[in-house]
Parts: structure tokens; sequence; C-alpha cells
């Protein structure tokens, strides 16, 4: 690959982008790069958000640009506020030793008078959303006469949110003698018609093949019953404290509701949609970008324009219907050359999708387990230790503190302490994960599955019940667990509010019973015993005669 060095830069722009970190062009710099520059043709350039795009056209405009004149010579055309705004900082970076080089970014939901002022003072590259434009071009506040270079960014998105016949009326006030670059993370057929349209034979580069993401992702599915994949998405951010992402919903509905339901159950979400106003938007993304926001939940059309480094993971809680849309939701992890996850939660039904998607795009995904219970809790519990080891001691305000803490594990040793420490944040976990249900499909059994012959059993007791949250498979995990006994061995169970009733063979009951001897579940003490008459489950309907008591067991004897 080549260095900047081979690029044939000017010096202050090779300055500009050392200052900015960059070392090496990345993969489509150093194609479209020298191309731009040697030659004045059309160029159509297949690249994804997060391979360095913006600098792969940036950096040519800012040589390109003649700084003596005032007069608008380039415009960029992209899909949201939020990418023009990323454009021209990047164009500032570019251009930060370049003299005279001026830009400005227009776009809706920001005060037209302030954009117009900004045109007024003359500039040279223009970027803009197309609506905003046709606006300011009414109001007769920019010139587009003397453009020399047009950049078509992320060319598929504005296709998808369908600005093609702004793009049109845009592009017919331009002069017809001028470059067109092109950029897309997709080639559906519509860009190729716009390809036919507005483009002279244009050179196709390419980053990587047609319509393939990013080698950097990782992509993963787990296959999970729809109502289990919001346990399933807890478990997940559970088990990756570290998390930072965005997660993507169908409907402006359903990203308000799973926000909702994460805010509640203590999570670092917040949701991104259609109804929020500019300045509750910009509230959310500056607190997402700062990374005081974990988790952004958002629609496709929503997340448009999202370009944020360093997100760990993107997970879908859905396939999008267009496949596309993949790519590009994908296409927000692994930036600038990091590496990422792309997740999917998917039922059996739609497990066809992800073969289809594999095919389509040239990859292959990674089959994952939803973590267990305990496997979270150890997860949590490990970080904690970590982050503890890791954490900054502020000696100065600390020191004060110090001789009245020292008092207060005078009498403990070193191992109490530590022990008492990962148990303050285990515990919750513990409490939360410690009977959880396994929650990928296949390896799930139904309870029914447990039933045995009765004919062995003793009925078993057990003060606890739906009121203590406890379902069929926690109880079954609890038995399990807590008496060490093989699921299949447990028979038929009966919840009922504050007890439950469970069938255990006669040769394990007695132990059962010893080793719940002491347990503590959910700050109860729990008590298990044999019913000393065997008695039959109890009848949903109380019997008639107004006896609140079972009825003794009328099946065989042993
Ligand atoms: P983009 O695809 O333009 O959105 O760029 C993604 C990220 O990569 C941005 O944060 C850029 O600042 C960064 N970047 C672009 N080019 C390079 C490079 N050659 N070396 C290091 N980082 C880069």
């Amino acid at each position: 690959m080549k260095n900047f060095s081979e690029l044939g830069l000017s010096e202050a722009v090779a300055i500009a982008i050392a200052e900015l970190g960059f070392e090496k062009p990345t993969p489509i710099q150093s194609q479209v790069i020298p191309a731009m520059l040697e030659s004045a043709k059309d160029l159509i350039a297949l690249a994804q958000t997060g391979t360095g795009k913006t600098a792969a056209f940036g950096i040519p405009l800012v040589e390109l640009i003649d700084t003596s004149a005032k007069k608008p010579q380039a415009l960029v055309l992209a899909p949201t506020r939020e990418l023009c705004v990323q454009i021209e900082n990047d164009l500032k970076a570019f251009s930060a030793k370049t003299k005279h080089f001026y830009t400005v970014a227009v776009y809706g939901g920001a005060n037209i008078r302030t954009q117009i002022d900004q045109l007024r003072k003359g500039v040279q590259v223009v970027v803009a959303t197309p609506g905003r434009l046709i606006d300011l071009l009414g109001r007769r506040a920019v010139d587009l006469s003397q453009i020399k270079y047009l950049v078509l960014d992320e060319a598929d998105e504005m296709l998808n949110m369908g600005f093609q016949e702004d793009i049109d009326e845009i592009l017919s006030t331009t002069p017809k003698e001028k470059v067109t670059w092109l950029f897309s993370a997709t080639m559906p057929t519509e860009i190729k018609s716009i390809s036919k349209k507005y483009m002279k034979s244009p050179m196709e580069i390419s980053a990587g093949n047609v319509n393939q993401t990013n080698a950097n992702i990782e992509h993963q599915y787990y296959l999970v019953q729809p109502k289990n994949k919001y346990a399933a998405l807890k478990r997940i951010l559970d088990y990756n404290p570290d998390i930072y992402g965005i997660i993507f919903c169908r409907t402006k509905a359903e990203t308000q509701e799973i926000a909702e339901k994460l805010i509640k159950d203590g999570y670092n979400a917040d949701s991104l949609h259609g109804d929020l106003s500019q300045m509750q938007r910009d509230k959310v993304m500056l607190a997402f970008r700062e990374r005081t926001l974990q988790m952004l939940i958002a629609t496709d059309v929503a997340a448009r324009g999202i370009d944020i480094d360093n997100l760990t993971h993107i997970i879908n809680l859905h396939l999008p219907d267009d496949m596309d849309f993949y790519t590009h939701r994908s296409g927000r992890t692994a930036r600038a050359g990091k590496t990422g996850i792309s997740l999917v939660l998917i039922s059996e039904k739609d497990l066809y999708k992800i073969k289809h998607l594999e095919r389509k795009l040239q990859m292959q995904f990674k089959k994952m387990t939803v973590p267990s219970g305990i496997e979270v809790c150890e997860k949590q519990l490990l970080n904690m230790i970590h982050r503890v080891h890791e954490v900054e001691v502020n000696e100065a305000e600390i020191a004060k503190y110090l001789p009245v803490i020292e008092k207060e594990f005078a009498d403990m040793t070193k191992e109490d302490v530590l022990k008492k420490f990962a148990s303050l944040e285990f515990n919750r976990f513990l409490e939360y994960y410690r009977f959880a249900e396994d929650l990928n499909i296949g390896e799930r059994r139904e309870v029914r599955e447990y039933a045995t012959k009765k004919g062995n059993n003793d009925l078993m007791f057990i003060n606890l019940g739906k009121m203590d949250n406890l379902g069929a498979k926690e109880l079954v995990e609890m038995v399990k667990q807590v008496g060490n006994v093989r699921p299949h061995d447990i028979g038929d169970i009966r919840l009922k509010g504050a007890y439950s009733f469970f069938e255990l063979p006669a040769n394990q009951s007695q132990r059962v019973v010893q080793a719940f001897n002491g347990f503590v579940y959910r700050g109860r003490r729990v008590r298990v015993e044999i019913q000393n008459e065997r008695q039959e489950f109890p009848k949903k309907k109380a019997h008639k005669g107004g006896s609140r008591e079972m009825k003794p067991y009328k099946g065989k004897r042993k």
C-alpha cells in the first residue's frame, strides 16, 4: 500500500493530516486520491462509512480548490444533517494549514438565515442536504454556476430517503462541464441509472467486493424465540459491560418501547427516532458521541449519517427487509481499521434470511449461544474486579477518609475485605440470574419433558411460588442446582401463589430436603418438605364442600 507522501499532496495538507494522526492511506484513499488529483474524470467509489471515504474525496478537494476565488467551486451532497456536519468538520481539519479555504454546511432543522449569511461571506465548498439546498436555491442564496466538482456522498442512502427528484433539480443548476464523484456503500440499480444519467464514462473503484461487508466486522446470530428477544438482549448487554453500540428496531414505537424498558431496567440507553425535535435529537447524539450514553436505540432512518468511531456492537433485533440496510447497519461498527460485532437476534422462522445474507454479502455468520445466567454473573464479577484493579486513586482527596476506612476494616483480613467487596455487586447479579432459564432454542427443555412416572415419586412442597417470580423453569433450575437433581428426574410441577409442588423420585426426596436446609432465595428462607400424606396435585377449582385441603393421592402406590 502507498504512503501519503507518494500521493502527491501539498505540504500544507500533508502536515494537516499528519497532525490528525493519519499515518497511511486507507485502501480507498490510496486508490481514489491519486485518481482525483491526476485526472479530471468522473468516478464511482464503492465504500462504506468507516473506510476513510470522507478523506478520500476531502483531501483532493482541499488540493484542487482555487483559494484565490471565493465562489462555490465544489458541492458535496449528503443525506443527513449529521453527515454534513461531519464532512464540513473533516474538510476544516484537512485544510487547517491551507490559507483562504472556506467551506459551509447547510442542512434542514437549523436556522436558514445564519446559513445564508455564511454563504454570502463567500465559500468555496458547499456541503448540503438536498432538501435545504433546494430551499436555498429557491431564495437565490447560493450560486452553483461555477461548480467544478460535485460529490454525491452515501448516494444509495440519498435515494433510499427519496431525494432522487431533489438531486435531479439541483444538478440541473450546475454546469455541464464538471467532475462528479459518487460514493455509495451498495450498488443498487438506481445508482447505476444515476451514473448513466449524470456521469461520463466513470472510473469504478471499490474498497472491497461489491456489496461485501467490512472484513473487520464479526457477524453473529443468536437463535431465540420471539418472546425471549428482550431477555436475550439484556443478557447480551450484561455479558458485555463495556458495550457501546446501536440497537436497530423496525419501528419508532418499538425503539421507544425498548428504550423505556431498558432505562427502567437500569441500562444506560436512549432512543433516536423521527418524532424527536432537532434539539432533543442533538442532545441524545451529543451524549452518545461523548459516550455518556452507552446504547442508542434507533430505526434505520433515524440512524442515518451517524458516523461514530469505536462502536463495539451493532444489535439487530430483526433483520431488515432490504438486505442493503444490513450492510449500512453493520458498517457503523469496525470503522477506521477497528474491529466490531454486528449481531442478530433471530427466530427459527427467519433463519433462512441469515443464509441469504451470507450468500449475498459473501460472508459468514457465527452462531452464538445466549450466555447463561451464571456466565453473566462471572463476567460481571471479573469486570468489576478488573475495574477495581485499574481505577485511578485520587490520593489527595481520599487521604482524609483513609483512617476511618482503615478503622472500619481493622478486624478483617485482606481476604475478607476482597470477598465482601466483590460480593457487593456480584450478589445483585447472582440474585437476578441464579436460576435464569436457558434462552437458546433447541437447548431449552419444556417442563413437560420432566414429567416422569408418578408411581415412584414423592410429592414435594416448597414455600416459593409465583409471588416470588418463580416459573417452572426456574424451579427446575433451582432444584437441579441446590438439590443436585437431574432435571429429567423432576416430575410434574404445580406453581401456586406463595408455594408450589413438584415430584421427585422417592429415593432422592430426603436428600433434597436436607440440601435446601438453610437456603435463602430473594431474602426468603426456603423450606422444602415431603408431603406427609401422599396427595394429588391440587385441582384448579376448589372442591365442593369447602374443604381447601387437597384430596389424598388416589393413584397406585409403589
Ligand atoms: P469515514 O469513512 O470518512 O467516515 O472515516 C472513518 C474514520 O477514519 C474517521 O474517524 C477518520 O478520521 C478516520 N480516518 C480516515 N482516514 C484515515 C487514515 N488514513 N488513517 C487513520 N484514520 C483515518
